[in-house]
């Protein structure tokens, strides 16, 4: 569970590479993807290194669950999709490209398609203004 040098999530962790910040607690930190399959595509890691479901700890699992709910709650507020898609890989056979425990918080719109990843960067501007509209929405939602 000690940083992982090479793992980019850990420096997103450490501040020694740029995110697009949510909100962060003792045990988590939450961010935008930067390659967002919709606009609002957050990511909500352990603060801690585990490479995935079957090395995090329950209470690593259950604090990535709480700060996801409270996110949750402020991507409704905010954006009012039609659905909210949550997914967590385990393995690269699994799609897992990131190998740093996290959750995927998927803002859908009736119809998308049902994509998981996409190879389109996000727009810097972009991707700050969302970042904070999420921050705004998360000041007023329960803890
Ligand atoms: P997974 O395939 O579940 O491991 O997802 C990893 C996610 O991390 C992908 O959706 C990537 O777009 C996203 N990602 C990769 N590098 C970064 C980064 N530096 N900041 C934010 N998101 C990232
Ligand atoms: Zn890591």
């Amino acid at each position: 569970m000690e940083a992982t040098p090479d793992c980019i999530f850990c420096q997103i962790v450490a501040g020694a590479a740029p995110s697009f910040p949510v909100c962060e607690d003792e045990q988590t930190l939450t961010f935008l993807d930067l390659f967002p399959v919709s606009p609002g595509h957050t990511l909500v890691i352990t603060r801690d290194h585990y490479e995935n479901l079957f090395e995090a700890p329950s209470a690593a699992l259950e604090a990535v669950a709480a700060t996801s709910k409270r996110v949750a709650g402020a991507i409704r507020k905010e954006l009012a999709p039609d659905g909210l898609g949550i997914f967590q890989l385990n393995g690269a056979a699994a799609g897992q490209t990131v190998f740093h425990y996290h959750l995927h918080l998927l803002p859908r719109r009736m119809g998308d398609p049902m994509t998981l990843h996409s190879r389109v960067r996000g727009n810097a501007e972009a991707l700050e203004a969302m970042a904070a509209r999420l921050r705004a929405a998360l000041a007023t939602e329960p803890a």
